[in-house]
C-alpha cells in the first residue's frame, strides 16, 4: 500500500484499471495525450456482451474472405499497400482458427466477459453513471435459414460456454424488435447481454470519479520507462518523467512500442472500425440488433442511433475511408426500413477507431518481460468495452500481488514468442 501506480491510456481499459487500483488504496495517476474516452472507447457499439466468446478467427472462416473483400458492402477491407505489413499477423490469425485453440480462446473470453455488467455496476454507481448501463439483451437477425444454419458452430460454442440463447422464428423476431425489416426471418436473443447508452460518457464519468477521489489525469504521451535493476522508477513522457513504483500499459492499439521497449514483441494490430450515427432517428430499435450477415450492430444510444462495425486493415496512420461508414447507413436502412431515404449531413456523425487486436482474439494481460512492475492490459480487440471491468480487477490483483480471480495464462504477453 501507499505505492504510486501510473496508468498509461485513459480509455475504458485504463480508466477501469485505475478505478480498481484506487479502490485498493493506491495513489493513481493516468497519462493520455488526449481526453479520457476519446480513443477507441468513444465510438464503439457499446455492447456489454458476455456472449462474445467467439474468436474472430474461426475454422472455415478463411473461405468467406475473398467474397467479403470483393463486396463493396462487405464487412472486411484491406488497403493493399498495407498487406505486406499485416501479412505476418494474418498468418498468426489464420493459425489461431485451429479447433482446439478456438475452444480454449472461447473459454478464456467467457471468464473475462460473463461478469462484465456486475463488475462495472459498482464503479458506475459510485460515479453516478449507472443509468448508462442497459440490461435488455442483444438480438441477432438473419435474412435466411441458410445464413442462420451457417452460424451454428458459433452458437454451439456460445452454448458450450454457458450462454443461454433463445431462437426466434419470424413472428417472434418481429415481437422482439418491431422496427426490424420483414426481410429477416430468423433471430437469436441473448438476454444476459447489455449495452451502454453512451460509451464516451461512461469513461468520462468514471474518470471524473477517479479525479474526485484524488487521482490526477495528465495530458502526456508515454514514451518509455526509467528502470533501475529491473525495478520501475518512472514513466518517461513527452512532458518529462512521472515517478511511480508500478505502471499499467493500457494504451490500446498504440501499446506495441511501449511493450517493445520492455522486451516484449507483441503482435498487436489495429482492426479499424467505423460508425455512423443518426440524430433523432425515425426508427429506433429497443435493444442492440446485429445484422448477422452484414456483421454490424445497430445500437440505441442517448445521442441517437449508432450503426457500428466493419473491419479495415490499414494500420494506425492511414486516413479514414469514410465510404466505409456510409456503407453502414445504407445497410442500416435495410435493417430498419422506418429510416428515411437520405439524411442531411447535420443529422449524421461519422467516426473511425482502432480496435487493438491480437491474432487469437485475446488481450495481453500480465507483467512485462523486463520488469515485474509494469503490467500490460491491452489488445481487447472487438470486446474491450465488455472486457474492461474484469480486466481492471485483474490488473488490481496483479499489482497487489494477489492470485488473479481467473486463470490469466491464456492472456500471457509472451505467448506468441
Ligand atoms: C466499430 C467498433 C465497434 C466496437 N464495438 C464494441 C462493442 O460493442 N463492445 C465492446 O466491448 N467493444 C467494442 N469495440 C471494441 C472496443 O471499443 C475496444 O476494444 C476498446 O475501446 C479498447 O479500449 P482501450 O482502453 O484499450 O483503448 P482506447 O479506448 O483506444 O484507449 C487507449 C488510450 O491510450 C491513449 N494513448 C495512446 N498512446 C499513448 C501513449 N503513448 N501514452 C499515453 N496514452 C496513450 C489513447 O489516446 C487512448 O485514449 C468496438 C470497436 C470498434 C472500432
Amino acid at each position: 500500500m501507499g505505492k504510486t501506480v501510473g496508468v498509461i491510456g485513459a480509455g475504458m481499459v485504463g480508466i477501469t484499471a485505475a478505478s480498481f487500483l484506487q479502490r485498493d488504496g493506491y495513489k493513481v495517476f493516468v497519462l493520455d495525450p488526449g481526453a479520457p474516452g476519446e480513443g477507441t472507447s468513444f465510438g464503439n457499439a457499446g455492447c456489454l456482451n458476455g456472449s462474445s466468446v467467439v474468436p474472430m478467427s474461426m475454422p472455415g472462416m478463411i473461405r468467406n474472405v475473398p467474397g467479403w473483400l470483393l463486396d463493396p458492402l462487405g464487412p472486411l477491407a484491406i488497403r493493399w499497400r498495407y498487406l505486406p505489413v499485416v501479412a505476418p499477423w494474418l498468418v498468426q490469425f489464420i493459425r489461431a482458427a485451429a479447433p482446439e485453440r478456438v475452444k480454449a480462446q472461447a473459454r478464456a473470453l467467457r471468464a473475462l466477459l460473463a461478469p462484465s455488467i456486475e463488475t462495472l455496476l459498482p464503479l458506475a454507481k459510485d460515479a453516478g453513471v449507472a443509468d448508462l448501463i442497459h440490461h435488455k439483451g442483444h438480438l441477432w437477425a438473419y435474412r435466411t435459414e441458410e445464413s442462420f444454419r451457417k452460424d451454428q458452430a458459433a452458437w454451439q460454442l456460445r452454448r458450450d460456454n454457458g450462454v443461454i440463447v433463445t431462437e426466434l422464428d419470424a413472428d417472434q423476431l418481429r415481437q422482439a424488435e418491431p422496427a426490424l425489416s420483414r426481410e429477416f426471418t430468423r433471430g437469436i436473443l441473448v438476454e444476459e447481454n447489455g449495452h451502454l447508452g453512451n460509451p464516451l460518457r461512461m469513461v468520462q464519468g468514471l474518470a471524473e470519479q477517479l479525479r474526485r477521489n484524488g487521482a490526477e489525469i495528465h495530458m502526456a504521451r508515454a514514451m518509455g520507462f526509467a528502470l533501475e535493476g529491473g525495478r520501475l522508477k518512472a514513466i518517461r513522457t513527452d512532458r518529462g518523467e512521472f515517478p511511480c513504483e508500478r505502471a499499467v500499459v493500457a494504451a490500446g492499439a498504440w501499446s506495441k512500442p511501449l511493450a517493445a521497449e520492455l522486451g516484449d514483441a507483441v503482435p498487436l494490430e489495429t482492426e479499424r472500425g467505423y460508425h455512423i450515427m443518426i440524430r433523432d432517428p425515425e426508427a429506433m430499435p429497443r435493444l442492440p440488433v446485429a445484422d448477422a450477415d452484414g456483421k454490424f450492430v445497430a445500437t440505441p444510444m442517448e445521442t441517437g442511433l449508432r450503426f457500428a462495425g466493419t473491419v479495415e486493415l490499414a494500420g494506425l496512420d492511414a486516413s479514414p475511408d469514410w465510404r466505409r461508414a456510409r456503407i453502414l447507413l445504407e445497410q442500416g436502412r435495410r435493417l430498419l426500413p422506418g429510416l428515411k431515404e437520405s439524411y442531411p449531413e447535420e443529422r449524421l456523425s461519422l467516426w473511425m477507431g482502432h480496435r487493438p487486436s491480437l491474432p487469437d482474439s485475446l488481450p495481453c494481460l500480465g507483467p512485462s518481460a523486463r520488469s515485474p512492475d509494469v503490467i500490460y492490459a491491452f489488445g481487447h480487440g472487438h470486446v474491450g468495452m465488455a472486457a474492461s471491468p474484469v480486466t481492471g480487477k485483474l490488473v488490481a490483483d496483479l499489482v497487489g500481488g494477489r492470485v488473479p480471480a481467473i486463470d490469466i495464462t491464456p492472456f500471457r504477453p509472451g505467448r506468441f514468442a
